[in-house]
């Protein structure tokens, strides 16, 4: 059952994402080598309530912060922690939520601490083509599946892996609606795109294997090679003028 969403709630869904991209480019800004992992999820934490929304993650399924933090080979899911401090050429995929009047902004990016090296600036980067081009392909009258080969083929061919086993989703009322949105697919395959759908996308992108594991913190995944992996998210909603993307922010 996918909900649509009316042009009420869209509104509402503009503020959340508008929040959440807010705090996500503040704990960007404060990634640098020295900061710990706990410090960027209190700039998130902050950064949510200030303007009256709820940290979305924050006691979802029991994560105990704000903000996803992983680092490195870390893919999603890290635990904000005092005793992680960042180093320089640090990988850092910050994912948060914000939950505004009801309705949640999801949104995530790779940040470096200090100057990554040209390997990793380069997996970054292209997850975040990635996304974009996934983005583009979120179009009304399309297919779900266009959504995710457009995010395969642009890693793919940089020699780069897609996660399997976590998708983007559905968003709204809920951090996790209807449908999962793979991050790999054959274009002109499943559900048809409908206005109103408003989908977080997300691709997790392996510089090696595609395999993950989980952290005896069951929380934490990584990649199962040890390779880095890089994370970008937006919340876009599918209109009859095109895809809009309700976590970018101001400029
Ligand atoms: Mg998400």
């Amino acid at each position: 059952m996918i909900a649509l969403k009316t042009a009420r709630e869209l509104a509402l869904m503009r503020e959340a994402g508008k929040i959440a991209a807010e705090a996500l480019r503040l704990v960007g800004e404060a990634v640098r080598p020295g900061v710990t992992t706990a410090q960027l999820n209190q700039i998130a934490h902050r950064a949510i309530t200030r303007h009256g929304a709820v940290p979305t993650f924050l006691g979802y399924n029991g994560f105990p912060a704000a903000a996803c933090i992983s680092v490195n080979d870390e893919i999603i899911h890290g635990i904000p922690s005092a005793r992680r401090v960042l180093r320089e050429g640090d990988l850092v995929s910050v994912d948060l939520g914000a939950t505004y009047q009801g309705y949640v902004g999801d949104t995530a990016a790779s940040f470096a601490a200090g100057v990554l090296s040209p390997e990793a600036r380069r997996l970054s980067d292209t997850t975040r083509e990635s996304l974009f081009q996934g983005i583009g392909a979120a179009v009304a009258g399309g297919k779900l599946g266009d959504i995710g080969a457009a995010v395969q083929r642009h890693c793919e061919a940089q020699g780069y892996s897609l996660v399997r086993e976590y998708t983007g989703h559905g968003v709204g009322r809920a951090l996790h609606e209807d449908p999962a949105v793979p991050n790999v697919g054959l274009p002109g395959h499943g559900i048809r795109l409908k206005p109103g759908m408003v989908l977080a996308i997300e691709p997790m992108v392996n510089q090696g294997r595609m395999e993950i594991r989980t952290m005896p913190d069951k929380w934490t995944i990584k990649t199962r090679d040890g390779k880095l992996s890089a994370h970008f998210e937006h919340t876009v909603a599918i209109t009859p003028d095109g895809p809009v993307i309700l976590t970018m922010g101001e400029s």
